[in-house]
């Protein structure tokens, strides 16, 4: 199970969004009362953006059946599911409502939510004792199917979000001390790699950076390991510098860095668009696919072409198309390189150590244009 949250706000300024800040002191849970088929996560959202919910008020968090998790509100803002009118229910919580109609199917919903309560326990070190069904604050009888120990009851449940919890927070051992720098360049790095990704993908970026600094075949430092040559295109390209991190990746690094890993040791990930006749396909063993990625390890000893030390410097191969890093000169005469070389995109005609040749144009276009260069593998980035 993965948490695959879409974010569906309630627009500003209507009736049931009352927007005051919300101190995330408790988590209600909610069955949702609607037995009707079709009624899951996704239908829930469509009406509370509508005007019957917000003539009531009505209004909370999230809504979860056993394929979705709509959120319709910022975790911060308060919101009205929980009938103790200014009160914590309403003012100091995040409310979750479980779909219960009967096309969906309930356990699955249930342990989903138990999952994202665990995540949003980490996420605002909301105390498990403050994990509270809806009953606590007016005395209604909700969540309902939980209260009837369906699919289990409230001790059951409690229990599913502590094992969550635990397994988030153990899986790789030892919690990881990060600095306010470090944790800046790990999302920037999952923004520019993987913003179109879900949480699960965002978190396992930060998975194989973690990977890298704890293996010797890379450098030890989550900075160091960014900004190795040749190994992040984002450093190169603009995308690390001009990211915008959003809450949602916010909560995908601290849930990695909480423990949360899926990569199974990965150190290496591409697009698995292209990935057919690439470097990574040629010298590394891969290991799955998530969402736009495919991930890989280092091949085991004796196998790889070369030594991982090696595969870890350079992916530029010959057949690679590069383009040059600014500041770039020969590599036999230490001269300048013409300006439009920097300009366009180009193939490598062959790899001898740390020096390349690259040679013809990688858009294929016309002849006059291509050169014979020798220059440095490190000044070299992947096109
Ligand atoms: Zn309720």
């Amino acid at each position: 199970m993965s948490l695959n949250i879409t974010q569906d706000f309630i627009p500003a300024g209507r009736r049931n969004r009352p927007g005051r800040a919300n101190p995330m002191n408790f988590i209600t849970i909610h069955n949702t009362g609607n037995a009707n088929a079709g009624a899951g996560a996704s239908n829930h959202a469509r009406y509370i953006k509508g005007d019957h919910a917000a003539s009531r008020p009505a209004s909370w968090h999230y809504t979860v059946d056993e394929r979705d998790i709509f959120q319709h509100l910022p975790d911060n803002e308060d919101a009205f599911h929980a009938g103790d009118g200014a009160g914590p229910g309403n003012r100091q919580s995040i409310g979750i409502e479980i779909a219960m109609n009967s096309d969906r199917n309930l356990l699955e919903a249930t342990d989903k939510t138990a999952e994202l309560t665990a995540f949003l326990c980490l996420e605002h070190d909301i105390p498990i004792e403050n994990i509270v069904q809806h009953h606590r604050w007016s005395g209604k009888n909700c969540p309902q199917k939980i209260r009837a120990g369906r699919p289990y009851n409230w001790a059951e449940f409690i229990s599913r979000v502590r094992n969550f919890m635990s397994a988030s927070k153990s899986v790789s051992g030892t919690p990881q001390n990060i600095t306010a720098e470090e944790l800046d360049i790990l999302e920037r790095i999952v923004w520019a790699e993987a913003r179109g990704e879900d949480e699960r993908g965002q978190v396992l970026v930060v998975n194989v950076i973690m990977n890298r600094v704890n293996s010797p075949s890379f450098p030890n430092t989550i900075r160091d390991v960014v900004f190795a040559p040749g190994q992040f295109t984002p450093i190169t390209n603009g995308a690390f510098e001009r990211a915008t991190p959003d809450a949602g990746i916010h909560g995908a690094v601290r849930r990695a860095l909480a423990g949360a890993d899926y990569s199974r040791g990965a150190t290496f990930f591409r697009a698995i668009r292209g990935a057919e006749g690439s470097w990574h396909e040629q010298a590394l063993q891969p290991l799955f696919d998530h969402g736009g990625h495919r991930f890989y390890t280092a091949r085991a000893a004796g196998t790889a072409p070369s030594e991982p030390q090696a595969l870890a410097v350079s992916a530029i191969t010959a057949g690679s198309h590069v383009r040059l890093r600014v500041g770039a000169v020969s590599y036999d005469t230490g001269g300048a390189i013409s300006a439009w070389v920097f300009a366009h995109a180009w193939i490598v005609e062959r790899v001898e150590g740390d020096r390349a040749v690259i040679h013809r144009r990688a858009d294929g276009s016309a002849t006059g244009t291509d050169i014979r260069t020798p220059v440095h593998v490190k000044d070299l980035i992947l096109a």
